[in-house]
């Protein structure tokens, strides 16, 4: 049983006294015989996880990861989380914000160990001169 909001055709819960979309008063709203499956429904469809957001958690994770061991791969692997972190989000998946985020900390990381072996080799270099 779902009340029909009289000013914006909003199907309401059957206990519900006021309209969800608009808030008016449903004391004088049309009752029909249906079940209100559409929000659940939307509320499972947010949990699944979407391609897109697995590979970008997948490339944040190993990024931030192999970034402690090899150069130049966890570069892409942040770009390609992020890339992709950002377009999961966009369709609700909350893997695309977690691989969004490592993807950010693996670029973040990749430029201070860049930075690191840098300021190592120029040491070692001037240590020689
Ligand atoms: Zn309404």
């Amino acid at each position: 049983m779902v009340k029909i909001c009289s000013k914006c055709n909003m199907k309401n819960s059957n206990n519900s006294d006021y309209c969800t979309n608009c808030s008016s008063n449903l004391s004088n709203a049309k009752i029909i015989e249906e079940k209100v499956f559409d929000s659940k429904i939307d509320d499972y469809s947010k949990e699944e996880h979407t391609t897109n957001g697995k590979i970008a958690l997948f490339c944040g994770i190993l990024g931030i990861i192999l970034v402690f061991f090899i150069n130049y791969i966890p570069f892409f692997l942040a770009i390609t989380a992020i890339g992709l972190g950002i377009s999961a989000r966009n369709q609700g998946d909350k893997y695309g914000t977690y691989g969004l985020i490592l993807g950010i900390l693996t670029f973040i990381l990749t430029i201070i160990v860049a930075a690191l072996v840098y300021l190592y080799v120029s040491s070692l270099l001037s240590g020689i001169h």
